[in-house]
């Protein structure tokens, strides 16, 4: 059996306040899940650096960057992006973007990778947001775009979070689609216009669910026809997540999981993945969520 991409970094989870409503130990319970279910093999996890600060530009605002890498944001724009700063924060936010970028490479190459972290969609050209600092879907897309490496991107969204901050940065990139499945009436409350949205009712089941995300899936690449995806998948969606309001069950995620991966490798169509959101104080279970997403691509393309 071969082995899937990874990409993970250790600077992803540091000491943080246990009582923070976002879990950022999850990325290394993520990595520990793996490494026990076997997916982490000894030559198969790829370790990226800091993004380059012209790469970071490409989706950034350079004032945005240099205050927030400096500790110099007022008091109202770090309450909006909803994490304390520290210089911690500093440093696996210049990685991540670099992460998925790094994803998106190997899964040009290889026709997957998975990212361990990633999907910080509600970040915005010049502001973070909800747990959000810099958007490493867009900087990914775009540094691909840039190096001629990709055409025509798709950004497949399925955190329960509408993608606020990708649509709106890509918003007039004619090269990268955006396509965003949420609950409806959940943050934000403000949405974007994405390429494709499909906003969900509240209490949503399974069955209901992959019917959607199926019929939104092919429309997407039909409308984009892209040579790679970048696809989100976030695990908000699960019925007692802590943020989120569908009812989708632990089998539901797999059964998402299988179908997105399984319906883009028979289009032939390369794909990303970054693990998006998930909040729950358990946070060994919570990597069991996010850990079926590499369960998923293990299945089908090993
Ligand atoms: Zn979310």
């Amino acid at each position: 059996m071969t082995s899937i991409p990874l990409v993970y970094s250790p600077f992803y989870s540091y000491s943080f306040p246990a009582n923070h409503r976002f879990p950022m130990s999850k990325f290394h319970h993520l990595y520990q899940c793996l490494d026990a279910q076997g997916v982490i093999k000894n030559n198969n996890v790829f370790r990226p650096g800091r993004v380059k600060a012209e790469v970071l530009a490409l989706a950034h605002d350079d004032d945005y960057i240099n205050r927030f890498e400096n500790n110099l944001l007022s008091t109202k724009e770090l309450r909006k992006m909803g994490l304390p700063w520290s210089e911690p924060l500093v440093k696996r936010s210049m990685i991540s973007p670099n992460g998925t970028l790094m994803t998106g490479s190997i899964a040009l190459n290889h026709g997957i990778a998975c990212h361990l972290a990633g999907g910080t969609h509600h970040a915005n050209y010049d502001h973070g947001r909800g747990y959000c600092i810099f958007n490493d879907l867009a900087v990914a897309a775009k540094s691909l775009i840039a190096q001629n490496k990709a055409k025509r991107i798709l950004i497949f969204d399925c955190d329960v979070h509408q993608g606020d901050g990708t649509a709106s940065i890509l918003s007039d990139d004619e090269h990268i689609f955006t396509c965003s499945i949420h609950c409806e009436k959940n943050f934000p409350h403000h949405k974007a216009t994405s390429d494709l949205d499909v906003g969900l009712p509240k209490g949503m089941n399974d069955a209901e669910y992959l019917i959607v995300v199926e019929e939104t899936l092919y429309q997407a690449i039909q409308l984009s026809q892209p040579d790679l995806v970048f696809y989100d998948a976030g695990v908000d969606i699960y019925a007692n997540d802590g943020l989120g309001y569908l009812n989708i069950s632990t089998d539901g995620i797999l059964a998402r999981e299988r179908l997105v991966l399984s319906t883009l490798k028979q289009h032939n169509l390369p794909v990303a993945t970054v693990i998006g959101g998930g909040y729950d104080k358990d946070t060994p279970a919570l990597a069991k969520r996010h850990a079926l997403v590499f369960q998923a691509a293990q299945e089908i393309y090993s």
